[in-house]
């Protein structure tokens, strides 16, 4: 299932319908338990997909108590902290952001 926003459930997750919170990990990422994606927020409208994935140290934190309605946006080539302004119109978007630019 494809959204422009997210609620704090692991995006690429939800494309194969399983909603799993995103956690906090130990570089105050927002990270996936099953996939490892991890995301940044801006703290108030933007959730940004990293192009790098996680190792797993997860704290006891869940983005589904923090991000309501948050946009989605891809980050920057050379800033891996920062959006690059942009937002997914469907799914093929996506798709193609998650295997084209993120770490398998
Ligand atoms: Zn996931």
């Amino acid at each position: 299932m494809f959204d422009s926003f997210s609620d704090g459930y692991c995006p690429q997750c939800l494309l194969d319908d399983k909603k799993i919170p995103l956690v906090v990990n130990q570089m105050d990422f927002w990270e996936c338990p099953s996939c490892r994606l991890q995301c940044i927020s801006d703290g108030v409208s933007v959730l940004s997909i990293i192009r790098e994935r996680g190792d797993g140290q997860l704290k006891d934190i869940l983005a589904t108590d923090w991000i309501k309605r948050f946009t989605l946006s891809r980050t920057k080539r050379n800033d891996i902290t920062k959006s690059d302004g942009s937002t997914f119109r469907n799914e093929e978007e996506l798709w193609g952001y998650l295997e084209n630019e993120v770490e398998g």
